[in-house]
């Protein structure tokens, strides 16, 4: 298969070394050519330009930060839909709004080429693994060809509905990743407030009925866990301001949808005004700061 990637951020780089590893020819293109170089340098097709990324490709996977970056990657003059030459597998792995993922599948259905949405769940140690969750909305065919690309780069891979319902999912999840961050932040901080050591107290909730997944993979308390970035300065991982833009979706769908979300309001709420001291591109675990006394 002929991949062209497009964003190697701290998701696509471990991605799309991933196709490589798997044997893929995978062509990379990101506004950044540093990042572009990182991917030559293990095996990958560079290009220079959106034209010369999609020339031939079977398969396109995206995986930019936000709705905008997508609608201009696939519909400005000289996007991806201008340059496509056969028709082709388009999977967006980015986290946006399900809307934009209808728009765009309609553009791509209209031109010819199948489309599915395709977010992520894992996090940067998932797309190094190659352990991600992938949550698929689209017609039925088109997953099941998508399956055998994502399968290098996924352990899990669901298929939520149409198209569209990869990104409701996928908010929904985040939405509570973000209450279950802030929730264990402050759930350490009051035991460290009351003398206790992090590491116990994390073992203890480990083996208790307050266990989850930011404790068992992400802990947000420096020194607690290795390979996490509260011990490497809350840099790499999932930015507090991607974490903004999906708490900013999922209180826009719902809205929309007319469903009480309490908890994910009040976790937003607390996200921007953690993103306005200055922590827009570290780590979202990095909301322990914002609890702790000395921040
Ligand atoms: P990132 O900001 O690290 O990377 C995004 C990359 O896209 C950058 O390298 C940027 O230069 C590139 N880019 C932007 N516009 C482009 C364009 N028009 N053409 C080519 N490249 C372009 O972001 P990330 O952390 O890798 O996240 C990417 C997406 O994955 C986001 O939607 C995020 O919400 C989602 N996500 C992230 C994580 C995580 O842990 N970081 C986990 C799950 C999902």
């Amino acid at each position: 298969m002929h991949i062209a990637f497009f964003g190697l951020g701290n998701m696509g780089s471990p991605m799309a070394a991933n196709l490589l590893k798997a044997g893929h020819e995978v062509t990379v293109y990101d506004l950044v050519p540093a990042a572009v170089e990182k991917l030559t340098m293990q095996g990958a097709n560079g290009a220079d330009n959106v034209a010369d990324a999609v020339t031939d490709a079977d398969v396109v996977i995206s995986m930019l930060p936000a709705a905008s970056h997508v609608k201009a990657l696939y519909f400005n003059d000289d996007g991806i839909f201008s340059h496509l030459n056969k028709s082709t597998l388009i999977i967006d792995c980015s986290t946006i709004d399900a809307q934009t993922a209808k728009q765009v599948g309609d553009g791509a259905e209209k031109a010819g080429h199948a489309f599915i949405d395709a977010p992520v769940s894992g996090g940067v140690a998932g797309a190094t693994a190659g352990t991600l969750t992938f949550i698929m909305g689209g017609e039925t065919n088109a997953v099941e060809q998508a399956k055998a690309i994502l399968s290098a780069m996924g352990a899990n891979l669901f298929h939520a509905g149409p198209m569209g319902a990869g990104q409701i999912a996928k908010i929904c999840n985040n939405m509570l990743l973000a209450v279950l961050m802030a929730g264990t932040s402050e759930a350490l901080q009051l035991a460290i407030d009351n003398g206790l050591d992090p590491k116990v107290m994390s073992d203890i909730m480990l083996q208790s009925s307050g266990c989850n997944w930011t404790l068992q993979k992400y802990n947000p308390c420096p020194g607690v866990m290795d390979n996490v970035p509260s011990s490497n300065g809350y840099q790499g991982g999932f930015m507090v301001q991607l974490m903004n833009k999906d708490l900013s979706l999922a209180m826009d769908t719902s809205a929309a949808s007319g469903s009480a979300t309490p908890m994910g309001a009040a976790a937003q709420q607390l996200y921007r005004l953690h993103q306005r001291n200055d922590t827009a591109t570290q780590d979202f675990s990095s909301i322990f700061n914002f609890y702790s006394r000395n921040s």
